[in-house]
């Protein structure tokens, strides 16, 4: 069977989440297309991170992009948790320049980095879910007595 691909909305959005909430700041995520991919043969991969070598990048006069490639098969089996680590994942493979390299496995993109960020992520989402109310003190009744 042929690979179909497709461009993920909801990926997209999840990875610009992820991007916000964890002041990845030097994704420039106008630059990273979330995509979807059906009949893959691969049995052991959940997503993987594509980019455009230099020269593609200086042949066609543009930066370059990066694709996040979720396997339908795999991915769709994960439990929230683990779909949101293997984007924390293929992000932290994005170099600061994004000029079209990867940062690699070995010190930077491990499973113990990738559950520091997570743990980081669910911290960030809690405290700026109760930072929105903050201001909202002149919806309390004062009591008296
Ligand atoms: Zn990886």
């Amino acid at each position: 069977m042929p690979i179909r691909y497709g461009k993920d909305e909801k990926i997209q959005h999840e990875v610009e989440f992820i991007v916000r909430k964890l002041g990845f700041r030097w994704v420039d995520v106008s630059r990273v297309v979330c995509v979807r991919s059906f009949g893959s043969g691969s049995r052991r991969t959940l997503a993987r991170c594509y980019t455009m070598p230099k020269i593609m990048q200086v042949a066609l006069g543009m930066k370059a992009y990066y694709i996040i490639e979720v396997i339908s098969e795999r991915f769709d089996k994960l439990s929230q948790e683990d779909k949101t680590k293997t984007l924390i994942h293929e992000l932290m493979h994005i170099p600061g320049t994004m000029g079209g390299g990867f940062r690699h496995h070995g010190d930077h993109v491990t499973s113990k980095n990738v559950d520091e960020m997570y743990r980081k992520l669910v911290t960030n989402v809690w405290s700026d879910f109760y930072m929105s109310d903050k201001d909202k003190k002149s919806d309390y009744v004062e009591v008296k007595g």
